[in-house]
């Protein structure tokens, strides 16, 4: 365990007026801190509740409530720990961490109760990432995904991997300090098997880390397309709200208006842009302008026109952004008395035809933005990742892609030895928990070399 010499502390619950209120401590100087709160020589029972009045540090009663300890290692940070559960008054919960500040202790930066944790081993970065993202869980998919990151459930992916590239690398390295050993790639071992398991084993880990990207971090939408085509009425609709001025005259939308919703959990940032015409307004033109921006940041375009208007997917503004993901709408289908459909061109281009007006085809629309982002059935094997998860996962795949090169070559055992270590260090950069030291032990312990 790493003993730090400083006690910190920081209020737990979040700022405002409550019921309760929780300050935490942590470090050694929590039992001491115990007695100095209640001014009482309390035993206290190990995760046991204590009521007591508690003083401030000049021994004046503030409040009344409950001291619980923790004895490390048995704590969220692997220390002693004190939580002091008072009234949810800011006046008393601050007189309360002055008094600890006063006895010695200092405030705790953001999330130093995690990195101790972290550092104590009592979590890996993985789980310490997971807390932050079950606190800030936007969605109820998002917070089940992030407290099975916080169970150990992504971190147990990780690990089995790293211990399947281990493994591999045991007996290339193996083959390559003791060439004299019948160590070959013939001798039944197939490296080139375990390679395609890991990839294999990637492939399903990057997926479901992408899915968990979106749902973390989202994704932006752009909603484009000519004047009066009913831009605004759609991200209302989506909104489920008047976000988006609503009226006949076109040209109405200028500055692009932008609307977070979460769409079947998945937290979406939707703007609606000018309405795309040639125009000689200078305003008009800027906004027009704005919205181009705005279409080559979105993750997806929704280009949409009316059943009553002649454009199409033929239309100029949209060949512009032909790389990005687009959904075609085609509104106002209650004019045309028609009802709403989807159809697919020929270039695997999608077309919603509904009615932002009535709602009639939303679900349609709905359901096409989730095939579009990959999502289908709703996050059930979601891995909560961040983009530096995914980065490390794609690094680890191209360098398991690259030693399967080689060893479909049979030659140059060392470049591959190389690649593999690369692996290793590339996924062991997620969870922090392998050095490269751990490597050798693994060698020696699982080779019979000691001769
Ligand atoms: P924008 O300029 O593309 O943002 O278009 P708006 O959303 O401001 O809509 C322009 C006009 O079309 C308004 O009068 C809307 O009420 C109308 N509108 C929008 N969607 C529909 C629809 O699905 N059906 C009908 N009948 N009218 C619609």
């Amino acid at each position: 365990m790493v003993s730090k010499a400083d006690t910190i502390v920081a209020i737990a619950t979040p700022p405002g007026r409550g019921g309760l209120g929780i300050v935490r401590v942590s470090g050694p100087a929590s039992l001491g801190l115990a007695a100095a709160i209640s001014r009482r020589n309390l035993s206290l029972v190990p995760r046991q509740a204590h009521f007591c009045k508690i003083h401030d540090h000049e021994a004046a009663v503030i409040d009344e409530g409950l001291l619980i300890f923790f004895q490390g290692p048995a704590s969220y940070t692997g220390e002693d720990v004190l939580e002091i559960h008072a009234h949810g008054s800011r006046i008393v919960l601050n007189q309360i961490v002055d008094h600890v500040l006063k006895a010695g202790g200092r405030l705790a930066r953001p999330g130093e109760f995690t990195e101790r944790a972290y550092l104590n081993n009592k979590i890996d970065l993985l789980q310490a990432e997971a807390v932050a993202d079950l606190i800030d869980a936007t969605s109820t998919h998002a917070a089940r995904s992030a407290m099975r990151s916080l169970e150990g459930e992504f971190s147990g992916c990780i690990n089995r991997l790293l211990e399947q590239i281990i493994h591999v690398r045991t007996f290339v390295e193996g083959a390559l300090d003791f060439p004299d050993e019948e160590i070959n790639f013939t001798s039944g071992y197939d490296i080139e098997k375990q390679l395609a398991d890991i990839s294999a084993n990637l492939e399903t880990i990057i997926a479901q880390a992408r899915q968990g990207a979106i749902l973390r971090e989202g994704v932006s939408l752009a909603i484009v397309g000519r004047p009066n085509v009913g831009k605004s009425t759609l991200l209302n609709r989506l909104a489920g709200r008047e976000a988006a001025i609503v009226t006949e005259i076109a040209g109405t939308t200028r500055d692009p208006v932008e609307q977070d919703l979460l769409i079947e959990d998945i937290p979406i940032r939707a703007i609606d842009t000018a309405g795309l015409r040639q125009t000689g307004n200078k305003i008009e033109q800027e906004g027009i302008r704005r919205t181009h921006n705005v279409m080559v940041g979105a993750d997806i375009v929704v280009y949409v026109t009316a059943c009553n208007e002649k454009t199409g997917n033929n239309d100029p503004w949209l060949q512009q952004y032909a790389d990005k993901k687009i959904v075609l709408v085609t509104n106002k289908i209650d004019i045309c008395g028609s009802g709403p459909s989807i159809q697919t061109f020929d270039e695997g281009i999608v077309n919603v035809s509904l009615s932002a007006k009535t709602g009639a085809g939303m679900d349609l629309l709905i359901e096409q933005l989730k095939t579009l982002l990959g999502v289908q059935e709703m996050f059930e094997d979601v891995i909560m990742a961040r983009k530096r998860h995914l980065q490390s996962l794609e690094k680890t795949w191209q360098f398991i892609h690259a030693a399967s090169c080689i060893a479909r070559e049979k030659t140059e055992t060392e470049l591959m030895a190389e690649e593999l270590r690369q692996a290793q260090e590339a996924l062991g950069e997620i969870t922090g928990r392998y050095a490269a030291d751990d490597l050798l032990g693994s060698i020696f312990s699982s080779f019979c070399i000691g001769k």
